[in-house]
C-alpha cells in the first residue's frame, strides 16, 4: 500500500548530481518525502513537523560520506533521529516487580486488548522470569470480562482470584492483595474494567483501586491502530491516574507504527511491550530498530 521511503528518498538523490556535502535544496526535497512518509504511517502532524526539523538541523552542511549515496545517507539520519525518540530510559520490557508481592495495575478501554494483553504479560513473567503470579479481573460490570480472564488463567496455566459476586473492584483488589501474600505469589495483576470512552466513572473507579494497590506499576494498554487517538488516551490517563508504561497492541496489523512515534514524543512514556496477535505468546519488547525500520519501510 506504501511506497517505501528508502527507496523513494534514494530516488529524489539519484536525479541529483553529486555534491561535496548535502545542500539545503537536497535537504528540504527529501524532508518532503520524509514527512508524507510520516503522515502516511500515522504519526500525528505536530511530531511529524517537529521530527522534521530536527533532522534538518542535523542534515543540512552534513558532509556527504564517499562510501553511501546522499539519498542513504539521509535515511541513516531519519533513521537515528527515530530511535532517539522512540527509545526511552532504561531497559525495554524490564518491570519493577522485586518486593513480593507486586502489584500491576492494568489500565485501558474496552476493546484495546486489555485482558488479553494481562494473560499474556502473566505468562511471560511466569515462563521466562519464573515468577507466580496472580490475576484478578476487576471489571464488576462485564461478568464476560471476568470469565474470560479465568479461561485464559486456565490455558496458561496462571492462577486467577475466585469471582465473588456483589464484590466492588476496590474490595477485589484489597482481597488480590491478601491472596498473593498468603500464597506466595510475587507479582499480583490487577485488570481493571474498560469503556468504550474515558469517563469519570471509569477514571474514579481506577483511581481508588490505584490507591489501595500502590501499584509498582501501572501499564495502560491502548490499540496500536488508533494512530492519535491512542496518543490522546494515553495523556488522559497519564494525566488522571499516573501511568508507568503503555504496551501498544496490534502491532501485527496493517499500521505503519507511527502511533509509536506519536506515543513517545507527546506523552515521553516507555513504550514497554508490544502484542502482535491473539495468542498468549504474541507479546515482545518493544524495540525502537523495528518500529523505525517500519516507518521508514
Ligand atoms: P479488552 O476489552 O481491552 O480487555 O480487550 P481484549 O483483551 O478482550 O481483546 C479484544 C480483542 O483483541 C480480542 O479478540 C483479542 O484477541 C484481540 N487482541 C488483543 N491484543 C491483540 C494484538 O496484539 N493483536 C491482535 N491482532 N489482536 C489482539
Amino acid at each position: 500500500m506504501f511506497e517505501n521511503l528508502s527507496e523513494r528518498l534514494s530516488g529524489v538523490f539519484d536525479r541529483l548530481t553529486k555534491q561535496g556535502a548535502l545542500s539545503d535544496e537536497d535537504v528540504a526535497t527529501a524532508l518532503r518525502e520524509v514527512r508524507v512518509a510520516l503522515l502516511e504511517a500515522d504519526v500525528s502532524l505536530p511530531v511529524a513537523r517537529d521530527f522534521v526539523k530536527a533532522v534538518q538541523e542535523k542534515a543540512t552542511g552534513q558532509a556527504v560520506t564517499k562510501s553511501i549515496t546522499p539519498g542513504q545517507q539521509v535515511v541513516k539520519i531519519v533513521h537515528d533521529a527515530l530511535i532517539d525518540v522512540l527509545k526511552g530510559e532504561g531497559e525495554p520490557g524490564a518491570l519493577k516487580i522485586d518486593n513480593p508481592p507486586a502489584p500491576i495495575l492494568m489500565v485501558g478501554l474496552q476493546g484495546s486488548g486489555k485482558t488479553t494483553t494481562t494473560a499474556k504479560l502473566a505468562k511471560r513473567l511466569k515462563d521466562r522470569d519464573g515468577k507466580r503470579v496472580l490475576m484478578a479481573s476487576l471489571d464488576v460490570n462485564r461478568p464476560a470480562a471476568m470469565e474470560q480472564l479465568a479461561i485464559l488463567g486456565m490455558q496458561i496455566g496462571v492462577d486467577t482470584l475466585p469471582i465473588v459476586k456483589g464484590e466492588d473492584p476496590v474490595a477485589i483488589a484489597k482481597r488480590a492483595k491478601t491472596q498473593a501474600g498468603l500464597g506466595g505469589y510475587d507479582v499480583y495483576m490487577l485488570d481493571t474494567a474498560g469503556r468504550l470512552h474515558i469517563d469519570a466513572d471509569l477514571i474514579a473507579q481506577a483511581a481508588a483501586v490505584r490507591d489501595v494497590a500502590n501499584p509498582r506499576e501501572t501499564l495502560l494498554v491502548v490499540d496500536g491502530l488508533t494512530g492519535q487517538d491512542a496518543v490522546n488516551v494515553a495523556t488522559e490517563f497519564d494525566d488522571k491516574i499516573g501511568v508507568s508504561g503503555v504496551v501498544l497492541t496490534r502491532m501485527d496489523g496493517d499500521g505503519r507504527g507511527g502511533a509509536a512515534l506519536s506515543m513517545r514524543a507527546v506523552t515521553g512514556k516507555p513504550i514497554k511491550f508490544v502484542g502482535l496477535g491473539e495468542k498468549m505468546d504474541a507479546i515482545e519488547t518493544f524495540e525502537p530498530e523495528r518500529i523505525a525500520g517500519r516507518i521508514l519501510g
